[in-house]
């Protein structure tokens, strides 16, 4: 295998062979293939794509980099959820104990931020003590006695998709079709899960700004998933506005916490219950989505959905005290508010992919594969599409330790709203279920 002729063969547009697919990922996964090949290669899968037979091969390489956990020792049916990634997307966050506190098991991998988007592992990284590095057996178990265990990519699961999430991230080679369908069918088939739902988001605030493209990753994996014999159902949701009101990690801990306490933004609480609806029925909880929402409703009103969450967040070495008390999580030394509106009237159109940006320049998210965050620093939307402003009224507030790239990301956000006369009509938050 020459990776210098698979690289120039995939950018003249032509069909690689599985078993170079598969000798180019184990390299990579090895080290013995650099980065800068690899990262060669995805760009020209980004401009030139792949067929079925390339991504089956693709896909099934990169769950075969590592460990296939089996979960057979945890009765009943495992089901994760993945999304493709937004802004303020902390569904992962309050969904995995909703479902565990509802009965099913709930095996997690989950990814850092990745381009403008946030990721759960950082999100939860937040919260102090708390480890998502658990080995094989202790997440293993975990699933079994706890109901749910969240961990990050470790170098036993799936390790070619975390080296390469990494270097995705920063060289601009995300927003990909094939690339994110391999990336994440290939971690979530390989956790030991028996069904999955997934979340393709569509908008200014997701990979897929086009529905019609985020109806072609939804299809492309569920058939990687169909392949491989499990059950996928997708929803397509809206993501032209960042979910809920905080953006940053500590901050969207704590809208977590606050939905499952039934007090979080009616958006972000609308997407997680119906994701989290499916899930139930996946696993055979539940015999229809109402009948499931009503388990839902029920485990946030009697208290053992948050109960579930400290339950996993001390069985992963976490303070569950930082659940009930927010003084716990890391805090941004200074707030202020910025974005003030020209005139009264409203906000008609927040472009979200720039918020993400401008979370990333401010700290929240990572410049380069190396780049340290800052858990504590973020946004809360103070107002969002089509909430009424008055004239001089700020509609964000930044809460910040470096003052150095506040003016940077003050402009970012005034570029990223816009306001006018009259409220832009409702869109539905989920626009389409396939499966
Ligand atoms: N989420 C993933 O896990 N991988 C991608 O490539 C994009 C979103």
């Amino acid at each position: 295998m020459r990776p210098y002729e698979l690289i120039k063969a995939k950018r003249d547009g032509k069909r690689l062979s599985p078993e170079d697919i598969r000798a180019f990922i184990d390299a990579y996964t090895a080290g013995t293939v650099p980065d800068y090949q690899m990262a060669a290669l995805c760009m020209a899968v980004f401009f030139q794509g792949m067929d079925a037979v390339e991504l089956g091969a693709w896909a099934r390489a990169m769950l075969q980099s590592g460990e296939v956990v089996d979960l057979s020792d945890t009765p009943g049916v495992k089901v994760d959820k993945h999304s493709t990634g937004g802004v303020g997307d902390k569904v992962s966050v309050s969904l995995a104990p909703l479902a565990a506190a509802c009965g099913v098991p709930v095996p997690m991998i989950s990814g850092r931020g990745l381009g403008h988007t946030g990721g759960t592992v950082d999100k939860l990284l937040s919260i102090p003590g708390f480890k998502m590095d658990v080995p094989v057996p202790e997440y293993r178990r975990l699933v079994r006695e706890v109901g749910c265990c969240l961990i990050s990519q470790t170098e036993a699961i799936a390790p070619a998709d975390k080296k390469l999430y990494a270097l995705r991230d920063v060289t601009a080679t995300v927003d990909c079709i094939p690339l994110i369908a391999s990336s994440i069918m290939s971690k979530k088939l390989a956790e030991g899960i028996d069904a999955l739902v997934l979340d393709v988001k569509v908008g200014s605030g997701a990979f897929m700004k086009k529905v019609e493209d985020a109806r072609t990753l939804a299809r492309t994996m569920i058939g990687i998933g169909a392949e491989m014999g499990r059950k996928v159902t997708a929803l397509l949701t809206d993501m032209n506005q960042p979910l809920g009101r905080a953006v940053g990690n500590a901050l969207e801990i704590i809208e977590a916490v606050e939905m499952l306490h039934g007090r979080a933004p009616a958006d972000y609480t609308e997407v997680t219950m119906a994701l989290t609806a499916e899930m139930l029925v996946l696993g055979g909880k539940a015999s229809s989505i109402a009948q499931a929402r009503q388990m839902l409703e029920k485990v946030i009103a009697d208290g053992s959905a948050v109960r579930k969450l400290k339950e996993i967040v001390q069985s992963q070495g976490g303070d569950p005290r930082a659940i009930d008390d927010y003084t716990r999580l890391p805090q941004a030394r200074a707030t202020v508010d910025v974005v003030q509106a020209p005139r009264d009237g409203f906000v008609t159109v927040i472009d979200t992919e720039a918020v993400g940006l401008a979370a990333v320049a401010l700290g929240a998210g990572r410049q380069r594969v190396d780049s340290i965050i800052d858990p504590a620093v973020g946004f809360t939307l103070l107002r969002k599409e089509g909430e009424p402003v008055k004239a001089g009224e700020p509609v964000v507030r930044v809460h910040y330790n470096d003052p150095a790239p506040l003016e940077d990301v003050k402009a970012r956000l005034a570029r990223a709203y816009q306001f006018g006369p009259q409220a832009p009509a409702p869109r539905p938050l989920v626009i389409e279920r396939l499966e």
